[in-house]
Parts: C-alpha cells; sequence; structure tokens
C-alpha cells in the first residue's frame, strides 16, 4: 500500500474515532489521548521537528551555493518573493470578500461578555525585519529561529560560491548532511500515518461536535476561502505560469498536505514536502531547497485568509463597520503578519491581534474563534505549504530559459551538477 493512501487512512479513522468518543464516552476520550493519541501525535512531531533546523540550514545553504552566481540567486529570490507577497495578498482578499458576501458574524447570536483573549504581544514587524540577522548564529541554530537560520545559511552559501574550489570540501560535506536528513525523512515518514492518526484523534475528540457547531458558518466561510484560493489561485498558477496539469500537482503533493494538515506546523511539515516536491513535482533540488524552508517561514496564504475573514467576522459580531483604507489596512498588516508568522500550531491566532489592533477591533474577539482554531489551523497550514510548492514549480518552470545545458548532463559530482542545471 502507498505511503499516501496510509496517511489518508490515519487521517480517517483518527478524525472518525475522535468524533465518535466526543459524542459517545468523552470518559473514554480522555483516557485513551492521555496515553494513546496525544503520545503518537508526540512522538510523531519529535521525529519531524528533529530534522528541521538541520534540513533549513544544508537545502538553503545548497540552494544559495547551487544557484552560483548572485545574479541567478537575485533573480530568483525576487521571482519567489514577488509570488509570496502578490499570493498572500490575493489570498487575505478572498477570505475578505467571501467573509463580506456570506456574513458569518451576523448569522446567529454570540455571546462577547465571555469572550476573552488576553492578547499575548504579537512583535512588532519593525522588530522582525531588524531581528533578521542573527547576532549568534548558534543562538539561532538552537533556539530555531527559522528566519535567522536561512539568513546565516544565504550568507554561507553565498561564501561557497565565492570561494569555489577551496571550500569544495565543507560543500560536500554539507551535501551528505543533506542527503543524510533526506534518508532521515523516508525513514521517519514511515511512521506518519500512525502519528497522523493519533494528531487527528485529539484534535476532533478534544473540540467537539457543538463547537464546531456554534462557528459553523465561520468555518465553512475560512474553509470555502481555502479551497477557492488553493484550487483558483494555485491552479491558474500553476496551469499558466508553472505550465503544469493542477489536478496532478495537487495529487502529487498530497502526502505532504496530509501531513501539513495533521500537525499543523509548516515548519515540521517542511522536509516532507521538500522530498515531495522534488521526486513527485520533479522540482530540481536546487530550486526546492531555496524556496520551500523560505516559504515555510514567511509564507502564509492560509494563515492570511483566515485572518481576513476573522477580522471580517469579528467586526461583524461586535457591530464594526471597516472603511475602505481600513480594509487596506487589514491587507497590509496580514501580509506582514503572514511574513512574521512562525510555522508552527497555533501562531496565526496570536498575529491576529496584530490585525485587529492596527484597525481598532477588539483583540478580546479572538475569544470567539479559539475553540476552533485547532480544527482551521490544520487546513490553513496545508494551504500554507501548497503556496511553496506552487511557487517552486513556477519557479523551475520560468527559470527553464535560462537553462544552457541540456538537463542529463552527465557531471559525476553532485555538486557541479546542481550549478549547471540552470546556468546563464
Ligand atoms: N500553523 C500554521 C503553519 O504552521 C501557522 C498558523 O497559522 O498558525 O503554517
Amino acid at each position: 500500500m502507498k505511503l499516501t493512501t496510509k496517511i489518508l487512512i490515519g487521517l480517517g479513522l483518527g478524525a472518525m474515532t475522535g468524533l465518535i468518543l466526543n459524542i459517545f464516552s468523552p470518559e473514554l476520550f480522555t483516557v485513551l489521548d492521555k496515553f494513546l493519541f496525544t503520545p503518537l501525535g508526540k512522538i510523531f512531531i519529535n521525529l519531524i521537528s528533529m530534522l528541521v533546523v538541520p534540513i533549513v540550514l544544508f537545502s538553503i545553504i545548497l540552494g544559495t551555493a547551487g544557484l552560483g552566481d548572485p545574479k541567478k540567486l537575485g533573480r530568483i529570490g525576487f521571482k519567489t518573493v514577488s509570488f509570496f507577497l502578490t499570493t498572500t495578498a490575493i489570498a487575505i482578499s478572498i477570505g475578505l470578500a467571501l467573509a463580506y458576501l456570506i456574513k458569518p458574524g451576523l448569522m446567529g447570536q454570540f455571546d462577547t461578555s465571555g469572550a476573552e483573549f488576553k492578547a499575548e504581544e504579537a512583535p512588532p514587524v519593525s522588530e522582525t525585519f531588524l531581528n533578521l540577522i542573527p547576532a549568534n548564529p548558534f543562538e539561532a541554530l538552537t533556539t530555531g529561529n527559522m528566519l535567522q537560520v536561512i539568513v546565516f545559511a544565504l550568507f554561507i552559501g553565498i561564501a561557497l560560491t565565492a570561494l569555489g574550489n577551496k571550500t569544495r570540501g565543507i560543500l560536500n560535506l554539507i551535501e551528505q548532511g543533506n542527503e543524510i536528513m533526506m534518508y532521515l525523512v523516508g525513514l521517519v515518514m514511515k511512521f506518519a500515518p500512525y502519528g497522523t492518526f493519533g494528531l487527528i484523534a485529539t484534535a476532533i475528540g478534544s473540540q467537539g461536535i457543538d463547537a464546531i457547531k456554534a462557528m459553523g458558518v465561520y468555518m465553512i466561510v475560512v474553509v470555502l476561502a481555502l479551497v477557492v484560493h488553493a484550487f483558483i489561485t494555485y491552479g491558474s498558477g500553476v496551469y499558466f505560469l508553472g505550465k503544469k496539469n493542477p489536478f496532478w500537482f495537487f495529487k502529487q503533493f498530497s502526502p505532504a498536505m496530509g501531513v501539513a494538515f495533521s500537525t499543523s506546523s509548516s515548519n515540521a511539515t517542511l522536509p516532507v514536502s521538500m522530498e515531495t516536491a522534488q521526486k513527485n513535482l520533479r522540482v530540481p533540488e536546487s530550486v526546492s531547497s531555496f524556496v520551500q524552508p523560505l516559504g515555510a517561514t514567511i509564507n502564509m496564504d492560509g494563515t492570511a485568509i483566515m485572518q481576513g475573514v476573522a477580522t471580517v467576522f469579528i467586526a461583524q459580531v461586535y457591530g464594526a463597520d471597516l472603511t475602505m483604507t481600513e480594509l487596506l489596512t487589514v491587507v497590509l498588516t496580514a501580509v506582514l503578519a503572514s511574513i512574521g508568522t512562525a510555522g508552527v500550531p497555533g501562531v496565526g491566532l496570536i498575529m491576529l491581534a496584530m490585525v485587529l489592533q492596527s484597525v481598532g477591533l477588539p483583540v478580546e474577539g479572538i475569544g470567539l474563534i479559539l475553540g476552533i482554531d485547532r480544527l482551521l489551523d490544520m487546513a490553513r497550514t496545508a494551504v500554507n505549504i501548497t503556496g511553496d510548492a506552487a511557487c517552486a514549480v513556477i519557479v523551475s518552470e520560468s527559470e527553464k530559459k535560462h537553462a544552457v545545458r541540456p538537463e542529463k548532463s552527465k557531471v559525476k559530482n553532485v555538486a557541479d551538477n546542481r550549478s549547471l542545471e540552470y546556468s546563464e
């Protein structure tokens, strides 16, 4: 049986188990959750998290070094970041539009008196940018500060390119380190179906059907916006710019989406999504290892969608009207928030505080959507990483015109091969 099938079965069984226990025997759920579901999920999350920091470090170094000359790095970097920013702005606009159309905040009674949310300070945007440069790269590595790790890796990659043969040894070492990590991804993924089962059972079993009922319309709007964005925005991007069949794209990338769905973490899914893009979507390693780690850290379209819908929802519940200027502010802040959101579970909600504050909406409103956010986090994370993969497909297609050598250049050294892929 294929791994994808197994993961999907894990998802389905986990959801069913969680739901049945939640309805018929919450007590049994508590016991099973403690001794079975949560441990299964935790083991899986830890297994993949274990690989994240070295993978981001190695792959960005190799990605940067593999791109060869700084011109190419600049070109790919520009395309990637432009794609990220544009799609995030589209994503949030879809969220806002659907929320205005369906008006989830006006459907049903929402008791705001009990809504409490202590706004954890969202870091100011300026700080995110200032902190890009790691004063201490080892601290960045141990604390897993992804943006800083990326910047450090970019520098090393640039240096390796500049020093060429002198540092060939280190480049080979990093190549081999990367091979080891990728091998481990394959190994760890064997546990994915069980981990997925545990994670989903916990999520569904602890949220319960009541929470889902109360927040039904809001959830539908978010999910609808996610689906529209994935199929229309990414679908047409993959079709027109990436010259690939969108159905093929989604089918091939589905194992990574399944893992994102169960872990709710772009970071944790990164090893899997890179492997899936390279193997199934045939994205060259040099592009994948640059675009995807960056995307997992700064590109969060699904999160932006939730923030758009949530802002309108909260405005509707509190009877506040948003002007056009305020809506534009929401789009801008959400795009920035998406860059600052770490790819771990639930951070999108904390960053929502920043978006709400930018237009003077009550942050306590987050309390209303807190209960079901865990479920929506799963769906939006799947969209977050799909955006990165779509970008990788599009960038690799657009780079083809710069390739001068045929793809199958028979160069023994992988590092050489990598830089030949798209040489000017
Ligand atoms: N869980 C999301 C991710 O990792 C971030 C968020 O929206 O909370 O992509």
